[in-house]
């Protein structure tokens, strides 16, 4: 059995048993809370802190929400855009803070790298949780996509995953192929535009494709995913109306992946951008099960770092 995780930076490395037992306690989050308890009290007397130096909606709010079911007190730090340096901005705030006595960190930073920097200089007993940084790592929104598929399909070896969109600058991308290749899955695709594909050095059991049409075809789950426009140079974004009819999910393209394909995408949605309405709000998405999962992902890796 792995030790026990006392920090969340990444999915990176992690071993397929340590995903497994986060997944297996989110299922049991999710069983307490369907069997009527709204609150346990695993983390009771404990501080969270949510420190967003980015915009979020589903990822702050369900860490706080599981923060709470999980009777932690939650302190909500936004800092939104800051004409600081990285330095300042990171560790003026950082030790302001810890005079609050805190049990865990939970950060997202447009700089790749800030979680690791915050576990280095935290005081010792605070847990970090990555809640993305940059366009390296959204480990939770990788356990909670992995949750999602194997509730339908346990059988990871048997899957075909199509990751299509914006996959250079996409954190949840990196997550989902970490936790997806830990588990087993059989074939792992990433498709989109050239200037938006990312070094294949960095995914060497990924399959490239930048036709969407063979990349869809069979495909058991379709992840879709948000132009990053915040991390793209302007020369880099494409035409919104051309990309959608070359790399949109529509329809006539979900016909071709394999039966009951499984349609998933991290939110926000940008409908008739990389997904059409009828797709989105069809019977094979997953979309707002993944929101769902979000929840008690976020209080399995909670419990599982803050258990004393
Ligand atoms: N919400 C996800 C993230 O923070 C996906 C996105 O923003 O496109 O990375």
């Amino acid at each position: 059995m792995t030790s026990r995780l006392r920090h969340l930076t990444t999915l990176e490395h992690l071993p397929r048993e340590c995903i497994e037992r986060l997944l297996d306690r989110a299922i049991a989050m999710r069983d307490a809370c369907a069997h009527g308890t709204r609150k346990l009290d695993l983390l009771r007397g404990r501080t969270v802190l949510n420190l967003f130096f980015e915009p979020s909606t589903r990822t702050r709010t369900s860490f706080e929400l599981a923060a709470r079911r999980l009777g932690a007190d939650v302190v909500n730090f936004d800092i939104g855009f800051s004409s600081t340096s990285k330095g300042e901005e990171l560790y003026d705030t950082l030790h302001t803070l810890e005079a609050m006595h805190l049990d865990a960190i939970v950060v997202r930073h447009k700089q790749s790298g800030t979680p690791e920097e915050l576990v280095r200089h935290a005081m010792s007993g605070v847990s970090v949780i990555n809640a993305g940084d940059g366009n390296r790592a959204h480990p939770t929104q990788g356990l909670l996509d992995a949750l999602t598929i194997r509730q339908h399909r346990p059988d990871f070896e048997n899957l075909v995953v199509t990751i299509c969109g914006d996959i250079r600058h996409s954190r949840v991308a990196r997550s989902d192929v970490h936790a997806l290749s830990a588990l087993g899955t059989g074939e792992i695709r990433l498709c989109g535009p050239a200037p938006l594909m990312p070094d294949p050095a960095e995914f060497p059991n990924c399959r490239f494709y930048d036709d969407f049409d063979a990349a869809i075809e069979g495909a058991n789950v379709a992840i879709m995913l948000r132009l990053q426009k915040e991390r793209m140079a302007s020369t880099d974004l494409p035409d919104e109306a051309a990309y959608f009819a070359r790399y949109g999910l529509d329809v006539r393209r979900l016909a071709r992946a394999a039966k009951g394909c499984l349609v998933m995408h991290p939110g926000p949605i940008n409908r008739g951008i990389e997904i059409a309405t009828e797709v989105a709000d069809g019977a094979q998405s997953r979309i707002l099960e993944q929101v769902g999962n979000g929840v008690f992902v976020r209080m399995a890796v909670l419990g599982e770092v803050l258990a004393r």
